[in-house]
């Protein structure tokens, strides 16, 4: 799913343009982040530290520079209209208060109209695109129902995501493994609780 590594790294010449990451200011960032924690940045190990971060920082945040609307193209000349769902879409995300990444699934449910469905890896591009910011899960898990409603323009959109966010579990907040569980309901399975219950079922295999 990184196949345009070469469009979302920045440059490190003055060619730079606005918009595109400053790998060289993260550098610097992460020099100091050394220099702060006691570390000698030009001790061997950690020599080209700065700038591999810097070039990690650029990937975990391409989404911020893509346009979430190119992956809903809904496939053509279909009939379907009963409940989509995929299931189990991996994502990673930092979370904005501690630049700390949060990994886990998402699940997406839909019901689409006028049989207009979208392909799943036409899915898992949309919450990556959303996933590789700055995030909150709750805002996360909204973007993409939202996103998908508004453009797909289904009669329901469901979205969950479980996480489990480092920034907790590394740090002895919460224990390691612990999960964090946020869904956005719209449209017709916000109407229906019969519906929204028979997805979460799915969902969840129970
Ligand atoms: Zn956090």
């Amino acid at each position: 799913m990184s196949a345009k590594l070469t469009d979302i790294k920045g440059k490190r010449d003055k060619t730079r343009r606005p918009g595109e990451v400053d790998l060289d200011r993260i550098a610097r960032g992460v020099r100091l982040i050394l220099e702060g924690i006691g570390e000698d940045p030009n001790r061997e190990g950690l020599r080209d530290t700065p700038e591999r971060v810097a070039d990690m920082y650029a990937e975990l945040t391409a989404g911020m520079r893509e346009d979430p609307s190119q992956h809903v193209v809904p496939l053509s000349g279909n009939k379907h209209d009963e409940m989509v769902i995929v299931k189990d879409i991996s994502i990673a995300s930092l979370c904005e208060h501690h630049l700390a990444p949060f990994v886990g699934k998402c699940h997406i449910a839909y019901i689409p109209k006028k049989g207009k469905i979208l392909g799943v890896s036409k899915l898992a591009r949309l919450a990556e695109t959303f996933a590789r910011r700055l995030q909150l899960q709750e805002r996360l898990t909204s973007e993409i129902a939202n996103t998908l409603f508004e453009l797909l323009d289904p009669l329901g959109v469901m979205v969950v995501i479980e996480a489990e966010h480092t920034c907790m579990t590394l740090r002895g907040v919460k224990k390691s493994g612990a999960m964090t569980v946020t869904s956005a309901v719209l449209g017709g399975f916000r109407k229906d609780p019969r519906t929204r219950a028979e997805a979460m079922a799915l969902i969840t295999g129970k």
